[in-house]
């Protein structure tokens, strides 16, 4: 099971992957620095993935990730 507070909506169009909305700064469809093999590789549990979201330069290690969602090591909300 994937906890809700470190999973991350995301969706595949025209081979790039999108973050539905950034949890760290609010943006809506965020273009993330990964290919869907990436994602795949995701799902497979075959490697973990770091990335640094574009938009607020926030760094997120992804751990796996189903049909829907990317999870990350680490709770996914907003900085205070
Ligand atoms: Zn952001």
């Amino acid at each position: 099971m994937i906890p809700l507070q470190n999973s991350l909506p995301y969706d595949i169009q025209m081979n790039e992957v999108f973050a539905a909305h950034c949890p760290f700064c609010g943006q809506e469809h965020v273009p993330l620095p990964l290919k869907p093999e990436d994602v795949r590789d995701l799902r497979d549990g075959r490697r973990k993935q770091a990335i640094v979201f574009p938009c607020c330069r926030t760094r997120v290690q992804f751990i796996d990730a189903d049909g829907d969602y990317l999870l990350a090591d680490q709770r996914l909300s907003p900085r205070r």
